[in-house]
C-alpha cells in the first residue's frame, strides 16, 4: 500500500477541521495587540482616507493651471491640522505643506523647488501643470468600504490602516488552548544532571517556542515515561482542558511506544504515516473535542512535522481564511544530492541569493533526523519531491523559507 503523501495528509487534516469547526468565543483587544490575531468581525470604514483634498508635497496651491514666468501673489497659507479659510482669485496662490488640505478655490499645487520666491510673490520656473501634487478625498479608501473581513490574520500593516481609521480596538478569536506532552523515558529536565541513558527534553521547549508565534495558550502537560495507563490518563486530562493536543515520542512501532494505543482508547486517529523524510510516523486524530497531532520522538521529525502540518492546521482551527500559505520558491541545489524515490524529502539548507537575483541551495550537511544542528544552521527547507531520486547541482529546488513568511 502505498503511503499518503504530504499534500494528501494536509488535505485529509483540512477537511476533517473544516467539518468539525471549534465554537470559537472572541473578545476585544486593544488595537496595538491584535497583531498575529484571527480578526473576528468584518471591518467597514467608518472614515475616508483622505478626509479631504490634501497636498502630496511642501509647495504652492494655484486656482489653475499656470505656464511658466508667472507670477502669483502669496495671500495665505495651509498647513497639516491648520486649513486656510479665506478666498483667492486667478493670479493669487497659497503656501501650503505636505498633507494640508487644498482650499475649494485651488485645483493644483506646484512643489516649492519649482518656483523662485520674491517675498509675497512666487514666479514659477516651470509650467504648472493641472490638477498636480494632490491626493483626492477618498482616493485610498472610502468610508462604507470593507477593509478586512472576518478571518483575516492580523498584521502590522492592518495595525497602521485600522488605527487611520480612529479604531481602538477590534474583535478577535480567542487563543487555542494547546496542551504539549512529551513522552519517553528516557527523558530529562533542564536544571539536572543526566545519566548516560538519558537525554534532555528539547521537543517540549522546541513546541513552546513554535507556539509563541501562534495565536496560543499553551498548557505545558510536562513528560512521561512509556506507559500505556499513564498515557490515557494523561491524554483525558488534556482532551477535557484544551482544544489541541500535541505529542512527542511513542508513535513509532518500538515495543514501549504506546501512543497510538492510548489514543485510540480516548478518541479516534483519522491518520497515521506519511511518505515523508524525516518524520513518517504522523498521527493525527481526536481525543473528545480536541484535536490530536502525534509527532515523532526525533527532534527534527518535529520540528519538521509542526512546520508542514500542524502550523497551517492550528490557523484554520484558530478560524484563519484563507488559510495562511508559506512561501516557496526555486532554487538551484550548489552540489549533489542523495534521494531515495518513495518519500519526500524535507531537507534543510542554507539559501542565498545570486547576484543576478536567483537563489541557491546548499543542503547543511548529514540529514538524519536526530541531526538538530544542521536545522539550527539553516535558513530553509528543500522540499524534494517523493517520486524524485538523485539530484545533481544545478537542478532546481523548491525552498521554503524556515522563518515563516505566509503569504
Ligand atoms: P520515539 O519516537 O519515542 O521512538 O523517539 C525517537 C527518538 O527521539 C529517540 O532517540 C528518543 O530518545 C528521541 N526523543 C524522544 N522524545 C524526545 C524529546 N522530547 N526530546 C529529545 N529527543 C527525544
Ligand atoms: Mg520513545
Amino acid at each position: 500500500m502505498s503511503l499518503t503523501s504530504i499534500a494528501e495528509l494536509q488535505t485529509i487534516i483540512q477537511n476533517h477541521i473544516a467539518q468539525r469547526p471549534l465554537p470559537l468565543a472572541s473578545e476585544t483587544l486593544p488595537l496595538a495587540q491584535a497583531a498575529g490575531r484571527v480578526l473576528a468581525q468584518d471591518i467597514v470604514a467608518p472614515v475616508s482616507i483622505p478626509s479631504s483634498h490634501v497636498s502630496a508635497m511642501d509647495g504652492y496651491a494655484l486656482p489653475q493651471a499656470a505656464p511658466a514666468q508667472s507670477s502669483l501673489k502669496i495671500v495665505g497659507e495651509s498647513a497639516a491640522g491648520s486649513p486656510f479659510t479665506g478666498s483667492l482669485k486667478i493670479g493669487e496662490c497659497i503656501r501650503i505643506m505636505t498633507g494640508a488640505t487644498v482650499p475649494d478655490a485651488c485645483s493644483t499645487v506646484v512643489i516649492q523647488e519649482n518656483v523662485n520666491r520674491e517675498g509675497e510673490r512666487i514666479v514659477l520656473q516651470q509650467d504648472a501643470p493641472a490638477a498636480a501634487n494632490i491626493r483626492y478625498a477618498g482616493e485610498e479608501i472610502q468610508a462604507g468600504q470593507t477593509l478586512f473581513a472576518a478571518g483575516r490574520i492580523l498584521r502590522h500593516a492592518d495595525i497602521m490602516v485600522l488605527a487611520a481609521q480612529g479604531i481602538a480596538s477590534v474583535l478577535v478569536q480567542r487563543k487555542l488552548r494547546i496542551a504539549v506532552l512529551s513522552t519517553g523515558n528516557e527523558l530529562a529536565e533542564a536544571g539536572s544532571p543526566i545519566a548516560a541513558h538519558q537525554i534532555y527534553d528539547s521537543n517540549r521547549p522546541m513546541l513552546h517556542s513554535k507556539l509563541r508565534d501562534c495565536p496560543a495558550d499553551i498548557i505545558d502537560l510536562g513528560k512521561l515515561p512509556d506507559n500505556l495507563a499513564a498515557t490515557v490518563q494523561m491524554l483525558h486530562q488534556a482532551a477535557e482542558q484544551s482544544d489541541v493536543v500535541m505529542t512527542s515520542g511513542g508513535v513509532s512501532v518500538g515495543d514501549y511506544d504506546y501512543l497510538r494505543q492510548a489514543v485510540a482508547q480516548v478518541g479516534t486517529i483519522h491518520h497515521y504515516k506519511v511518505a515523508m523524510k524525516p518524520g513518517k510516523p504522523f498521527v493525527f486524530g481526536q481525543l473528545g473535542s480536541a484535536w490530536y497531532f502525534g509527532l515523532p520522538g526525533n527532534p527534527v521529525s518535529g520540528f519538521v512535522g509542526f512546520d508542514l502540518f500542524i502550523r497551517a492546521a492550528l490557523w484554520q482551527i484558530a478560524g484563519a481564511t484563507p488559510i495562511p500559505q508559506p512561501l516557496r520558491f526555486q532554487a538551484a541545489l550548489t552540489c549533489n544530492v542523495k534521494k531515495a524515490a518513495g518519500r519526500a524529502d524535507i531537507q534543510r539548507a542554507i539559501i542565498s541569493q545570486n547576484s543576478d537575483g536567483t537563489w541557491q541551495a546548499t543542503p547543511t550537511g548529514k540529514q538524519d533526523s536526530h541531526r538538530i544542528l544542521g536545522v539550527s544552521q539553516a535558513n530553509a527547507y528543500m522540499i524534494l519531491p517523493q517520486e524524485c531520486g538523485d539530484l545533481a547541482a544545478g537542478e532546481m529546488v523548491t525552498v521554503q523559507p524556515l522563518h515563516e513568511v505566509f503569504l
